[in-house]
């Protein structure tokens, strides 16, 4: 497994609609693997392919509550929302492409998605909590969607204008 890493906004990369996964070949595994170790490692509990720069429809995501529920490493290839609850709810979002910047995004607070896995099986289920949230944020990667771009354009703006200077800060080393 490996490290890969990951890109930070603004990247033209990051609002790009990825590509469907055609099939689960060992190069998708492998891909899914990383992933999962980029994302603890980082640490987070999503990560979508795009991310690190990979541009196919998979993400990963572990929503477990340390301490309190067993951890949980989920890949959903080619996932999509087939049901969501009228009911909505907020959480104060972040993002791993996104560092140490944080904002409440309102989202439906159940939804039901479907998605191929590393098994080649179709699987369904019904998401709510922290994985709801979690599992939409990770799909709206795969359609080129931040969190951000539910703000406000002045919030939107300002986020983005620490993140050209941080990108600036770290390419300086
Ligand atoms: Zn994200």
């Amino acid at each position: 497994m490996t490290l890969r890493p990951i890109l930070i906004h603004p990247d033209p990369r990051l609002k790009t609609v990825a590509d469907p996964v055609p099939a689960i070949t060992d190069e998708i595994r492998r891909l899914a693997d990383d992933m999962l170790e980029t994302m603890y490692d980082a640490p987070g509990i999503g990560l979508a392919a795009p991310q690190i720069g990979q541009m196919n429809r998979l993400l990963v995501m572990d929503a477990a509550k340390e301490g309190e529920e067993t951890a949980r490493p989920m890949v959903l290839v080619n996932p999509a929302v087939t049901w969501s609850s009228e009911a909505r709810s907020v959480y104060e979002e972040g993002c791993l492409s996104i560092p140490e910047q944080f904002a409440e995004v309102e989202r439906p607070a159940e939804v039901e998605v479907q998605w191929l896995g590393l098994d080649g099986k179709t699987h369904t289920e019904r998401f709510d909590g922290l994985w709801a949230t979690c599992v939409q944020h990770e799909i709206d990667h795969l359609d080129g969607r931040l969190f951000i771009d539910y703000l406000k354009p002045m919030k939107r703006q300002m986020i983005t204008r620490k993140m050209v200077k941080l990108k600036r800060e770290r390419a300086r080393g």
